[in-house]
């Protein structure tokens, strides 16, 4: 999964880095609103977190023009600002969620999650997919109920395809999502990360649709 956490505050930002680091997250940060707008309109991301007291754009502003153009990834605004009549812009501005500062990083992590459940149409943090248990929050796979030692990246890739389901997901999306902008593009490195991966959870549940990509779907 991959973050867009704008914030142009370098502890904030670094604090908001870290405890999504620490879950899987692959990062990147927009210290400005201008980079915010920039970032959000041309590359993909699973979310974003988006301070409003931001130089030369505003948050909302941002937020607004990423709408208007169809950018929809799920939005959580953290700002010190927030009596309730900025909650009510923000939502209608369309955010998705709305937390003041300061904020447990705990709570923001958890919200992040109940977001991306949500996007992924699904009521609790594990799917099951034939025999292959995928517990998102524990970060833990069983297959036929036992557990299954993956890597941090399979688990990443797992997930990913995982909150994409049935949908085949190309292997440049993948290396973006998995890898983030400075790195991705490797093709081969999915190849070769997607083979590892069906030697541990089973080849026939992870299929490859020529031209197309990779996708994880309820065996037939
Ligand atoms: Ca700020």
């Amino acid at each position: 999964m991959r973050a867009l956490v704008v914030e142009d505050e370098p502890d904030v930002a670094d604090d908001i880095r870290a405890a999504l680091q620490a879950v899987g997250f692959v990062v990147d940060i927009a210290p400005d609103g201008r980079d915010a707008w920039f970032s959000g309109d041309v590359e993909d991301y699973d979310i974003a977190i988006l301070d409003l007291g931001l130089p030369h754009l505003d948050g909302l502003s941002v937020l607004k023009r990423w709408r208007a153009a169809d950018r929809l990834f799920p939005v959580i605004i953290v700002s010190a600002r927030g009596d309730w009549t900025e909650r009510v812009e923000g939502i209608n501005a369309g955010a998705d969620d709305y937390m003041g500062k300061p904020f447990e990083m705990g709570e923001l992590i958890a919200r992040v999650r109940g977001l991306l459940r949500r996007a992924a149409g699904r009521g609790s943090s594990t799917v099951a997919i034939g025999p292959l248990r995928i517990d998102s929050q524990r970060m833990s796979v069983e297959l036929n109920g036992v557990p299954v030692r993956l890597s941090p990246l399979e688990f990443r890739l797992l997930d990913y395809l995982a909150h994409n389901i049935a949908r085949a997901v190309p292997a440049t999306e993948l290396a973006d999502h998995l890898y983030g902008t400075a790195d991705s593009g490797d093709s081969n490195a999915i190849e070769a990360l997607v083979g590892r991966l069906r030697r541990k959870v089973g080849a026939e549940l992870i299929a490859t649709r020529r031209g197309f990509g990779y996708v994880l779907d309820q065996p037939a």
